[in-house]
């Protein structure tokens, strides 16, 4: 029988509501993520990628309850997440922690870096004495490649990349089981973004994490992922496992996303593919497919107007698209 799964996700969705007027009265509502459904299994890394405003970031808040979902249900080894009371949501966010993206926002300045690595170890009280404070944090330290002596500096002091180490060894401090990476390495150079992603693989192996990995470049995802998730407007267009993904996309956004992505080997030349127009707002999202304002292949009548559903079409591969099957 196959393990249960250690996360799942079924129709998620955020609004976020937009006021107005002397009141403040809601007026209209921005539709972030609109009825995501995934499952993760423990040990796995679904990397998810889509443009700026997809809603990946905001899916991904809304499974560790950092922002409240407006609708659908997240499960954590069979645990309700979202009907959490404060008391189980602090259990839960052992087992779940977050990378941020921006590694020099999301550190306080005023804090060192040993206090930093340190606050959830004191939050959690998972450290009985001092020594075993100052011991374990050592420990973080190293797991990341950074050294001892570094946890009684700020993070000033420190490059972007070994920010990052930073804001990961916080992360491990807890012993989480799912990390969610959020665009970790996009405000990092290409060769620091490679030893990031390269250290975050062995530290999967090492301590059994499960990993779902948000960012905007299918080649950012490419060497780090088992499956892929495509979102287009709030929604996974796409889901199957990377090899597939990349070899055999079937959704047109999918294949613009490829087309971007450059081929190391100057033989083989692809075809880039410009998408017409900015992706629409997800105030207004275009109804039926929310791609058929920009997609080469829409049709008139059936695009506009059908919301096209997740549909299996291989191995562990869904896509949303009428014409693609
Ligand atoms: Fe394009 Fe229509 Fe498929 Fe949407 S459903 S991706 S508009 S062909």
């Amino acid at each position: 029988m196959p393990a249960a799964p250690l996360l799942q996700v079924r129709d998620l969705a955020k609004r976020f509501p937009i006021r107005g007027g002397l009141l403040q009265r809601v007026v209209d509502q921005v539709h972030a993520v609109d009825g995501v459904s995934f499952e993760l299994a423990a040990g796995e890394t679904l990397g998810v990628v889509g443009e700026s405003g997809c809603g990946k970031s905001t899916t991904g808040r809304c499974i560790l309850r950092l922002i409240e979902p407006t609708e659908g249900q997240v499960l954590f080894e069979g645990k309700d997440v979202t009907g959490a009371d404060k008391q189980a949501l602090r259990a839960l966010a052992r087992d779940m922690q977050i990378i941020f993206q921006d590694p020099y926002a999301s550190l306080n300045p005023r804090m060192t870096v040993g206090a930093i690595i340190g606050e959830a170890l004191t939050i959690h009280k998972l450290a009985p004495t001092r020594a075993a404070y100052e011991a374990r944090i050592v420990e973080l330290l190293e797991t990341v490649g950074l050294a001892a002596d570094h946890m009684r500096r700020y993070p000033h002091e420190f490059s972007g990349g070994q920010r990052q180490r930073i804001g990961i060894a916080r992360a491990l401090a807890v012993s989480p089981k799912l990390v969610v990476c959020d665009e970790a390495v996009s405000a990092l150079d290409v060769s620091i973004q490679a030893q990031v992603i390269n250290l975050l693989e062995d530290l999967q192996e090492k301590f059994d994490l499960t990993y779902i990995f948000i960012a905007h470049d299918l080649s950012v995802v490419e060497h780090i992922s088992d499956r892929v998730a495509v979102m287009y407007l709030g929604r996974i267009v796409e889901i199957a496992p990377a090899r597939e993904l990349y070899s055999n996309p079937r959704h047109p956004y999918t294949e613009a996303l490829l087309s971007a992505v450059p081929i190391p080997d100057p033989k083989v030349k692809r075809e880039r593919i410009h998408l017409q127009g900015d992706v629409p707002s997800p105030i207004r999202p275009p109804p039926g497919c929310h791609f058929h304002t920009r997609c080469p292949i829409a049709q008139k009548g059936l695009c506009d107007v059908q919301r096209p559903e997740l549909k299996t079409v291989g191995e562990g591969h869904q896509v949303s698209c009428h014409l693609r099957s």
